[in-house]
């Protein structure tokens, strides 16, 4: 499948569907504290967008050969990094958390996004590990214009990234979005200006910098889900779904 652009009209929809999923990530936000079970959010994700008429993208979702994903939330804690099985462990104070949320609005309609969180009092390299990666994402985002490539966001995200003294994992990157969980085109983390696929108005992207502390390799755990820093050093992980428009770029998965 080639890259399938959105109309106005799609982009409209899919912000009111991200300002849902904006809401209940919120939620997921403040209730992800010590003592917090991460089963129990997955069911408080569950629910909300039962009750907003919204369906989990996640829930079953079986990429290549893989089992369906069991739950709607994705949540991965310290070294995980991503596709994180929410399990009965309750959180820990100084756990890094990563809450990963997408929904399908409309019956059509998909939006991906994600963010980290320091659980009670996190270390000091851990809270700049976080801001780090939210500003890295905001550069990323400010590359998603009409004529960038996404060769020019991953090298926004990587050489901030990496001026920082941080690492972005390279084995996992950001996609197009909007019809399907995962669309073409690929976004990485990395890369060089120029380069890669060109963006064009009613692109619609899921930017979503992996950051590390230490070696950016990662390998997946014995759950056959969550993947995670090999090092065991933190991971972080913050995700919009982006639109790309004449206007400049539209992060349709924002909070109030
Ligand atoms: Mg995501
Ligand atoms: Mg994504």
């Amino acid at each position: 499948m080639g890259i399938k652009l959105k109309s106005p009209e799609d982009i409209e929809r899919l912000a009111e569907g991200g300002a849902i999923l904006a809401r209940i990530l919120d939620e997921l936000e403040e209730r992800a504290v010590v003592g917090a079970i991460p089963q129990e959010l997955d069911q408080l994700a569950q629910q909300r967008i039962k009750e907003a008429g919204c369906t989990p993208a996640f829930l079953n979702y079986a990429p290549g050969n893989h089992e369906p994903f069991p739950a709607a939330l994705c949540l991965s804690v310290n070294a995980g990094i991503v596709h994180g099985l929410p399990g009965d462990t309750p959180l820990a104070d100084g756990d890094l958390v990563g809450l990963d949320l997408g929904l399908v609005y409309q019956d059509a309609y998909y939006l991906d996004s994600a963010r980290s969180k320091v659980v009670g009092t996190g270390s000091p390299e851990t809270n700049e590990l976080i801001a780090v990666t939210k500003k890295s994402l905001e550069l990323g985002i400010g590359q998603a214009v009409p004529g960038s490539t996404t060769g020019d966001i991953g090298h926004a995200v990587q050489q901030y990234v990496e001026g920082e003294g941080f690492s972005v994992i390279t084995q996992l990157v950001g996609h197009g979005v909007g019809f399907e969980v995962h669309e073409p085109p690929q976004v990485p983390n990395y890369g060089r200006p120029g380069t890669g696929d060109t963006l064009e108005e009613g692109l619609v992207i899921a930017i979503e910098p992996m950051v590390t502390t230490g070696d950016p390799a990662v390998t997946t755990g014995d759950d056959g889900w969550t993947v995670a820093v090999a090092s065991g050093a933190v991971g972080a992980h913050q995700e919009h779904t982006v639109a790309v428009t004449a206007a400049g770029p539209r992060i349709l998965t924002q909070s109030k």
